[in-house]
């Protein structure tokens, strides 16, 4: 039994990590997805990091590369994480879904649903201290609550995934402040605070009543030719 707060080794968390983007990359839950994209984006950066971004879902460029927000908005995250004396590589960014919708459509409900188990082991294996969601899917989807992210966004609160309590941030999705300058400058105003919510370090944590099991090793993951550089990833 873990005692409350028991933190696994990051190595063996990592190697978890490993695992359940194996799972992910050979996932067919969502037929249409499975059908029509080119790479399982799974989420890139530390795997011991304490402040995780959750986006909404890869675009084209994602989908090309394998990697999450490396078009404009991914650029405009790293300038906003640069101004606050960070790098990309100190967090980890991923999304809701793995997969991308064709034409950049919303994500389903049930695609949602089919992909939040990956989230949620993301967030057991890496232990965030802080979980900045962007814009609303994230921010929904973390809350389990539809009240918006107009409404929301700079406003931290201590809410609980899975076994874990952490710091939920939710701001505007990059993407959003693109071409609205009034919304680029909220996110920055946004964004200068998250240092000072990184120093408070993690919330209590709940008593943990057992070990949080292991997901399940893959039995048979696709080999692929991307293998290397996934796994590369964090
Ligand atoms: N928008 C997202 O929500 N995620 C990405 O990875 C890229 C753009």
């Amino acid at each position: 039994m873990a005692s409350p707060g028991a933190q696994e080794p990051a190595a063996e968390r990592r190697e978890a990590l490993k695992r359940v983007l194996a799972e992910a990359r050979s996932c067919k839950r969502c037929p249409e997805l499975a059908a029509t994209r080119k790479t399982v984006v799974f989420g890139a950066g530390n795997a011991d990091a304490d402040l995780m971004f959750v986006g909404e879902a890869p675009g084209a460029s994602e989908d090309e590369q394998g990697l999450p927000f490396v078009g404009r908005a991914g650029k405009l995250l790293s300038q906003l994480l640069e101004e606050i004396g960070l790098e990309r590589s100190q967090t980890f960014v991923c999304n809701v879904l793995k997969c991308r919708p064709p034409g950049n459509r919303d994500p389903q409900p049930i695609e949602i649903e089919n992909c939040r188990s990956y989230l949620l082991s993301q967030v057991e294996l890496i232990e965030p201290t802080v979980i900045c969601s962007l814009g609303n899917f994230s921010t929904k989807l973390l809350r389990a609550d539809p009240t918006g992210i107009t409404r929301l966004h700079g406003q931290p609160e201590v809410i609980e995934i899975g076994s874990r309590a952490v710091r939920l941030y939710p701001i505007y999705h990059p993407a959003a402040a693109l071409y609205t300058p009034r919304m680029l400058e909220t996110l920055r105003e946004d964004f200068s605070r998250l240092p000072e919510l990184l120093a408070m370090g993690p919330p209590e944590q709940p008593d943990a009543v057992e070990a949080v099991p292991e997901p399940e090793p893959a039995p048979a993951a696709e080999p692929a030719a991307a293998d290397a550089d996934q796994l590369g990833l964090f």
